[in-house]
């Protein structure tokens, strides 16, 4: 067991004291860099953070989680200074928590969920998720720690797709004897943890690649470079042996206005500019030889967490200045607090009210700046948010040389098309049933690619249930 400065459970629980906060990085510093942001929790912090759980009788912030972390039992733990039992009891039912306890929109689950709620003092469930699982990453330097390796069960599964929900699936069925294997697409393995997701707000070798060879420590073996439905489709993996197939491939086709000019040099997708800045490090150019536009004036388009990645990114990239272009106002954006706190402090700029109606162009076809259609708040709609409405006549013109655009994203179609067997739902995204089964005995989905753009946490609880499923398939359970 490795302690900590131990603190009896219970002894220090005020429930009116205050959440332990984050050391951050200070803005003015942090946006001359790609490192992360949230420094995480000492073990004095997180002793002390741990010590405000009331350890509930019917605690509301398991419920909460997608994937019902027991969250008062690794808290319980942390407090009597069994980080391994808290890590063990963690990994129990989540696979990544490193990765969850930074990007989990926690306060829409657990941390919503729990009784201190009330007095708007929730525990910092994910921060305190964070500090365990960062523990052991320091200290076992990605080995499957919390877990042992099991007998070979004889059976093998192919997992399509190397985000959060195929990592979820392997790792599951990897821990329960069954040869897993990985299939994807790009260079390296990940999903959006990989290409999405920046460095300031996931550190890649410090934390992705860790959890990733703490998976190949339990035997999951990875594919990149491997096309499903061009390299290799369903049927050839099933006339290989596979017994079953789970398709994880996320909803990576970018959305866009379809308002003329998008086409000019300097518009570009929030996919493919985070992919640039991230995947190919453009970040490091030159130590690495892939750059990207950085551009003087950027325009970001949309209010997601998307949004606020590509925003805080391109200030990183040495950009004058950073301007998020919004239909609607600040109190309806769809990002998460913090992430929206973030992006302010460093300096990101708001336009509110605002929808773009024209990329213009310069003679040789680069984007120069955009005409805006200047909006209103109207009656709330269906999701509850004051719709917004064009103001007749009231547009205005911004100068831009770099417009990213991050409207949400669709499904991918390359599988899909090559297995036209496979069942869609009117949104174009793959129908399962509650063992998450499509339309193909044997194959099984989950993630993205079944909901539409999610998050992180859901695309591990599908991954989870398909795997359980496949493993009753394979009657390992
Ligand atoms: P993905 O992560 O998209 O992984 C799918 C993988 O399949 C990709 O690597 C892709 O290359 C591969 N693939 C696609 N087609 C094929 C094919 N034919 N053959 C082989 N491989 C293929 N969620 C949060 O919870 N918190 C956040 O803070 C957050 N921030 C985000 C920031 C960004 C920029 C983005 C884009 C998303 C963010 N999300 C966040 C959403 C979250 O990342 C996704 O919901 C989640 O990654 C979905 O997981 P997935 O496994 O279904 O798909
Ligand atoms: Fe602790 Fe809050 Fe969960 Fe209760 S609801 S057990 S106080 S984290």
């Amino acid at each position: 067991m490795i302690a900590i400065a131990s603190v009896e459970v219970g002894s220090m629980a005020k429930p009116g004291a205050p959440r332990v906060e984050m050391r951050c990085q200070d803005p003015a510093r942090r946006i001359g860099n790609f490192q992360e942001v949230a420094l995480g929790y000492s073990r004095e912090e997180a002793g002390l953070e741990a010590a405000r759980c009331l350890r509930c009788k019917r605690p509301r912030c398991v419920n909460g989680c997608p994937v019902e972390v027991p969250v008062p039992d690794f808290i319980a733990a942390i407090c009597a200074g069994d980080l391994e039992g808290a890590l063990k009891s963690i990994k129990s039912t989540n696979s990544l928590p490193a990765i969850c306890g930074r990007v989990c929109p926690q306060e829409n689950q657990c941390e919503g969920e729990c009784i201190l709620n009330a007095r708007g003092n929730p525990i910092a469930i994910g921060r305190l998720e964070r500090f365990v699982a960062d523990w052991f990453l320091a200290r076992m330097d990605g080995s499957a720690a919390g877990r042992s390796v099991p007998a070979d069960s004889g059976h093998k599964v192919a997992c399509i797709g190397g985000g959060p929900a195929s990592l979820t699936a392997a790792g599951y069925l990897a821990a329960r004897g069954v040869t897993a294997h990985v299939f994807e697409a790009l260079h390296d393995v990940g999903g959006v943890l990989i290409y999405g997701i920046p460095e300031f707000r996931l550190p890649k070798e410090g934390v992705v690649q860790k959890e990733l060879a703490a998976l190949r420590g339990l035997g999951v073996e990875f594919y990149p470079n491997w096309v499903g439905g061009k390299t290799v489709t369903i049927r050839n993996l099933f006339d290989q042996g596979y017994e079953a197939v789970f398709v994880g491939v996320g909803a990576g086709l970018p959305k866009f206005f379809d308002v003329p000019g998008e086409n000019l040099n300097g518009v570009l997708s929030a996919n493919e500019y985070l992919t640039r800045v991230n995947l190919g490090r453009a970040y490091a150019f030159p130590a690495y030889d892939t750059p990207v536009f950085p551009g003087r004036k950027v325009t970001v388009y949309g209010a997601g967490n998307v949004a606020m990645d590509a925003a805080r990114s391109a200030l990183r990239m040495g950009a004058d200045s950073v301007r998020i272009v919004y239909r609607r106002t600040r109190a309806e954006m769809p990002a998460r607090r913090e992430e929206l706190e973030h992006a302010l402090e460093e300096g990101v700029l708001l336009e509110e009210l605002t929808a773009p109606v024209h990329f213009l162009g310069d003679a040789q076809g680069n984007l120069s700046g955009v005409r805006l259609q200047i909006m209103e708040l109207g009656e709330p709609d269906s999701s509850g948010r004051r719709s917004p409405r064009p103001r007749a006549g009231v547009f205005a013109e911004l100068e831009t040389d770099l417009a990213i655009i991050a409207l949400g994203t669709a499904a991918n179609r390359v599988l899909l098309e090559a297995t036209p067997e496979l069942r869609l739902n009117r949104r174009g995204y793959i129908e399962v049933d509650e063992n998450s089964q499509t339309s193909i005995p044997g194959v099984y989905a989950g993630g993205d690619i079944v909901t539409g753009a999610a998050t992180v946490i859901m695309a591990m609880g599908a991954g989870r249930n398909a795997a359980k499923a496949i493993a009753r398939r394979l009657r390992l359970e």
